[in-house]
C-alpha cells in the first residue's frame, strides 16, 4: 500500500506537473470529474474576454474573416487530430455528440442501404441509442436498432448489420473496447462502424487511422477541458470524404455558402458535415483549452493514467472493502479507460457527503460512485487523499444525514 509521501514522489516525477499550473484548481477541491466537466484553463478567461471586447466589440462582423471565426471548427479540429490518430483535415468541431452522431449516422446508412440494423450495446451512453431509435421512427421503412451486452458486440456483428455503433469507453464502468478488433470484425462483415470517444479523448490514446475506423464523434468538455458545452468534434475517414452525405445539412457545409444557391450542393470533403453557424464564445474557450495538448505525449498520459486508476483502486479497495464497495469493470488496466467506479450501497449519499468535504467525482444510476482522474492535471496526492476521505466517510457513516440522502436534478 503506498504512503502518502510515495505519492509525493510519483508526483515529483510527473511529466504533466507543469500544465497542473495551467488549470483553475478552487481552493479545497480535489476535483475528481474531470470526465464529466474538464477544469478551467487559466487562459480561457483572458480569451474569452479579447473575443467578446475585441473581436466582437470592436472588430464586429469582420471578425468573421479578421479573426478566423468562419474557420475555427477546422483549425480547432486539426489540434485535435492528434490526440485520436485522426491524420490531419478528418477532424471538426461542431454542435453535440448527439447532433454529429446523426450526421454520421444517416450518412452511414445512406452508404449501406441495403442494410436494416444499427448494433449498438447497452454499455452506451442513452443519447446515443435515442438518436439511433428517434431516426429510425422517422425513417419507419424496417431500420432496428439492436443492443447486446457489451461481451456479445463481437458475436452479434453480422451481415445483416449496416453500421456498429459503439462507445469506446463504457461512461459507467469505464471498460474499454479493443477498438481495432471489432473494427476489423465489422468490416469482415461488411458494416460501416462508428466510434464514441467522448471518454477517451485526452485519456487514452486513440489511433482511428491505424484501427481503420469509418466515424467518430467525441466530446470536448470533458478530458479536453473545452467549458460547459463546448462543440463536440466529429471525424470522418478520407474514403467516406467525397461519398458520406449527412441528413442534416446547412449552409455552412454549402460548397458555395456565399452563393446563396437556392439548391444544396455538398462541400468538397468533411465540411459538408458543417450545418449552421455555431457559438463562437465557446470555440475560442475551447481553442484555449486545446492549446494545453500541444506538447503532450500520449503514451506518457496513458501511463500516469494508469498508474492514478490502480492507486485509486488499491487505496479504496484497501480502505473500503468491508463496507461493500466493488469494482466496477475490468481489473486488467490495459482494458480500462481513465475513470474509476464501485457499486457503492447508498452510493448517492456517500458522494454528496464527498463533495460536501470537498472532494468531487459523482454519481451515476443505480448505485455507482464515479471518479475521474484527469491524467494531465490530477496528482496522485490528490487520489491518496480522496481515498482517505471515502475511507473516513464510510467508517463513520457520517453520509446518514437528511441533506446527503435527498437527490438534486443533477447527479
Ligand atoms: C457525454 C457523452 C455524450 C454527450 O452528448 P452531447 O450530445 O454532447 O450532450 C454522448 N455520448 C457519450 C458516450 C458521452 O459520454
Amino acid at each position: 500500500m503506498s504512503s502518502r509521501t510515495e505519492c509525493e514522489t510519483l508526483d515529483r516525477k510527473d511529466p504533466f506537473r507543469a500544465h497542473r499550473g495551467h488549470f483553475h484548481v478552487p481552493e479545497g477541491v480535489i476535483y475528481l470529474d474531470g470526465n464529466s466537466l474538464g477544469l478551467m484553463p487559466k487562459s480561457a478567461p483572458t480569451r474569452v474576454a479579447d473575443a467578446i471586447s475585441r473581436q466582437w466589440g470592436e472588430d464586429l462582423i469582420t471578425s468573421w474573416n479578421t479573426n478566423n471565426w468562419f474557420h475555427l471548427p477546422r483549425v480547432i479540429g486539426d489540434k485535435i487530430s492528434p490526440l485520436i490518430g485522426a491524420g490531419s483535415g478528418n477532424v471538426m468541431v461542431a454542435d453535440t455528440i448527439s447532433v454529429n452522431l446523426f450526421k454520421v449516422l444517416t450518412a452511414a446508412l445512406a452508404l449501406k442501404r441495403e442494410r436494416k440494423v444499427i448494433l449498438s450495446d447497452s454499455g452506451n451512453f442513452p443519447s446515443d441509442l435515442y438518436v439511433a431509435q428517434g431516426l429510425n421512427r422517422f425513417l419507419s421503412d424496417g431500420h432496428e436498432l439492436k443492443v447486446v451486452a457489451p461481451e456479445e458486440v463481437a458475436s452479434s456483428i453480422t451481415e445483416d448489420v449496416a453500421v456498429v455503433m459503439i462507445t469506446e469507453v463504457d461512461y459507467r464502468t469505464a471498460r474499454r473496447h479493443d477498438m481495432k478488433a471489432i473494427t476489423k470484425l465489422a468490416h469482415d462483415k461488411g458494416c460501416l462502424i462508428i466510434w464514441d470517444l467522448a471518454h477517451s479523448a485526452g485519456a487514452v490514446p486513440v489511433d482511428l487511422i491505424g484501427a481503420d475506423a469509418d466515424f467518430a464523434v467525441g466530446c470536448t468538455y470533458k478530458y479536453l477541458n473545452g467549458g460547459p458545452g463546448s462543440q463536440a468534434f466529429v471525424w470522418v475517414h478520407p474514403r467516406h470524404h467525397a461519398s458520406a452525405e449527412p441528413a442534416l445539412v446547412g449552409w455552412w457545409g454549402h460548397a458555395r455558402p456565399f452563393a446563396f444557391d437556392l439548391a444544396w450542393e455538398p462541400a468538397p470533403g468533411l465540411v459538408r458535415q458543417q450545418c449552421g453557424t455555431q457559438a463562437i464564445l465557446s470555440m475560442v474557450a475551447l481553442d484555449a483549452a486545446i492549446d494545453e495538448w500541444a506538447d503532450v505525449d500520449l503514451l506518457a498520459l496513458h501511463e500516469k493514467s494508469r498508474s492514478l486508476c490502480q492507486l485509486f483502486i488499491d487505496l479504496v479497495e484497501g480502505g473500503c472493502g468491508k463496507h461493500g464497495l466493488k469494482l466496477a469493470g475490468p481489473r486488467d488496466m490495459t482494458r480500462r479507460g481513465s475513470h474509476v467506479s464501485f457499486h457503492c450501497p447508498e452510493g448517492y449519499a456517500v458522494m454528496q457527503a464527498l463533495i460536501a468535504a470537498g472532494v468531487i467525482g459523482d454519481f451515476r444510476a443505480p448505485d455507482l460512485i464515479r471518479f475521474g482522474f484527469a491524467p494531465l492535471y490530477n496528482s496522485h496526492v490528490e487520489v491518496f487523499d480522496a481515498a482517505a476521505a471515502l475511507t473516513e466517510i464510510l467508517d463513520t457513516r457520517s453520509w446518514d444525514k437528511p441533506e446527503f440522502l435527498a437527490r438534486k436534478a443533477v447527479t
